[in-house]
Parts: C-alpha cells; sequence; structure tokens
C-alpha cells in the first residue's frame, strides 16, 4: 500500500478526548490487512543497516507500531509506561503539559550503555512525550538515533522540542 493510501486509513474524531481536539483515530489503519504492515516496512527501510540495537515504544499506542518494527529488525523492544506499571527498578522523567504534568519509566536495565535506539510513537504532536522520553533514554545512556512516528502534526511544531534529534514521519497533517 503506498502512504497516500494510507493516510486515509486514519479517522479524524472531532472533540476527542475533549472539546478543540482533533484526534487522529488509527484503528481504521490497523483495521485493515495490510495497514501495520505497510507502516512497519517503511520504517523498517529506513533504519535497517544503521546498526540500530533497540526500538522503544512509547505507551500505548507507541506499542503498537514499535514491537513489530523491532521484530523486523531483529533488535530488543523496550516499552516505556506510564508510573507504577513496570515491575522492577525503573528510571523516570516527568515532564509539563498544557495542564499539569505527566510521568513516564522505564526499566534501569533496559539497555546497555551506548545503544543505539529508535523511540516510537503514533502521533508527534507538542513533542513534549517523545523529547522527556529521549531524555529518559539518554539518561540511561543510550543514543537516541530517531525518533520515528507514524504521523506528525506540524502545525503543532513539535520538532522544536526536538532540535538535536532526527525525526522521521510517514505522514505530515
Ligand atoms: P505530544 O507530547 O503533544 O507530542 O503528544 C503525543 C502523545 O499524545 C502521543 O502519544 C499521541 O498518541 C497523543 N496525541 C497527541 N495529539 C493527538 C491527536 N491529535 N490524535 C491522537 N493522538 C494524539
Amino acid at each position: 500500500m503506498d502512504l497516500d493510501r494510507l493516510a486515509l486509513l486514519i479517522r479524524d474524531v472531532t472533540d476527542f478526548p475533549k472539546a478543540g481536539i482533533n484526534f487522529k483515530d488509527i484503528t481504521p489503519l490497523l483495521q485493515d490487512p495490510e495497514g501495520l504492515r505497510t507502516v512497519t516496512r517503511a520504517m523498517a527501510d529506513n533504519f535497517r543497516d544503521r546498526g540500530i540495537n533497540g526500538v522503544i515504544g512509547i505507551e500505548s499506542r507507541g506499542f503498537i507500531f514499535g514491537a513489530p518494527l523491532a521484530y523486523e529488525l531483529g533488535v530488543s523492544y523496550i516499552p516505556v509506561r506510564k508510573p507504577g506499571k513496570l515491575p522492577h527498578k525503573t528510571r523516570s522523567v516527568t515532564y509539563a503539559l498544557e495542564y499539569g504534568e505527566d510521568t513516564l519509566e522505564v526499566h534501569e536495565d533496559a539497555i546497555p550503555k551506548g545503544a543505539r535506539v529508535v523511540i516510537v510513537d503514533d502521533v508527534l504532536a507538542t513533542g513534549g512525550t517523545a523529547a522527556a522520553t529521549c531524555s529518559l533514554l539518554r539518561d540511561l545512556g543510550g543514543e537516541v538515533v530517531s525518533c520515528s512516528f507514524l504521523m506528525e502534526l506540524s502545525f503543532l511544531d513539535g520538532r522544536q522540542k526536538l532540535p538535536d534529534t532526527e525525526i522521521f514521519s510517514l505522514i505530515t497533517f
């Protein structure tokens, strides 16, 4: 499937989860038998032969695209989760949201020092989540090679929060 067709499988849901948000719903894409395969192949083609050691999936939709990418590249898969979900010793990062703050966690022993990792999520919006995940992985001694997204909401300018990081997105809105 080409990326133009893939983009047509992302559904806009207005005013979800609250008024004023135009939610990008990936469930029609996942329902299409070729959808996940197309996303995984396109991301894998971009990262093959680049010495990647691990793929980081951000809870929860980053898990959906991150795990098959790790499988396809034949590398480690590391979940970054919301607080209190990971059972072993964790390292955490707290970052500002529009209103309030949020925290993400990763297992302390998730990667060896110097590991080259790709961070995966479904949407790059304001960039806060991806920037926090980058700092968490760098704190563990990882080298963030790229942040990879199914889609980027360019009007929110999330790239400005990731100034020294390669950003790869399949679809730009
Ligand atoms: P941000 O930290 O603003 O870049 O937000 C990124 C996180 O929020 C990602 O994990 C997305 O899944 C989710 N997100 C933000 N905006 C949207 C949107 N318009 N539609 C769907 N998910 C979104």
